[in-house]
């Protein structure tokens, strides 16, 4: 059974049915929402940045510092982490529409509309080995092309931001979900910091309302999806 768990923020932990660990956007340390240490992670077998924002890039080379994880990413950012000490043979170049594989899962990397220092920030969809799929947005603003990525892939779980300011808000993420027409729907990039939104009610509301067909599951910090 594949699990999701929300590390506050952006950050994710999915587990496939074969135990492989991987991290999207690993902001551990200093992440008002993160409610683990790092040190009690289980060891990373790929770690996955959207974009080179300290609230996503984090701790990702310090996830790469164990074992066998690897790194996927874009030229620019996969640069980042060779800078901050990551040896080359654990970092894997890919960028936009490209698929590939790694830990068991084929990583697939989407557009994302928002801002970075370098490269460009992307949206990451991971098909699990026994066909899960899951689409990570990034920050990103609504998009019409959403609704391609949803014909494109039979998306399962859609992991949103929903928090306004710097990525969609709730009443965009509700229309990105009608677009994008996953089974289920995880809101994240909420709650962080008090500028953003600070629950998912209106968000789960305005879904229920435009899409009733599409769970919504509002996770907790630390708490996680099995499916
Ligand atoms: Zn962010």
């Amino acid at each position: 059974m594949a699990k999701i768990k929300w590390l506050g923020h952006a950050a994710f932990q999915i587990t496939t049915a074969q135990g492989q660990h991987i991290y999207i956007d690993p902001w551990l340390e200093g992440n008002p929402s993160c409610p683990v240490a790092k040190e009690d992670l289980e060891p990373a077998d790929l770690v996955l940045v959207t974009h080179d924002h300290h609230d996503h890039l984090g701790d990702a080379a310090a996830l790469l510092e164990e074992g066998g994880a690897v790194a996927a990413g874009q030229p620019e950012l996969i640069g980042q982490l060779e800078e901050a000490g990551v040896p080359t043979e654990k970092l894997v170049g890919m960028n936009i529409g490209g698929s590939l594989e790694a830990a068991g899962v084929v990583v697939t990397m989407t557009q994302a509309f928002h801002s970075a220092a370098q490269g460009t920030p992307v949206g990451y969809i991971l098909t699990l080995p026994e066909g899960t799929v899951i689409y990570h947005a990034g920050d990103t603003g609504i998009f019409g092309d959403m609704e391609l990525l949803g014909e494109l892939y039979d998306i399962d779980v859609a992991l949103l931001p929903i928090g306004s300011v710097f990525t969609m808000d709730p009443h965009q993420a509700a229309m990105a979900v009608e677009l994008l027409s996953p089974q289920l729907v995880i809101p994240m990039h909420y709650g962080t910091f008090p500028a953003l939104v600070q629950d998912a009610d209106e968000f789960t509301q305005l879904v229920g309302e435009r899409t009733p067909e599409v769970k919504v599951i509002a996770l907790e910090p630390g708490a996680k999806w099995e499916f």
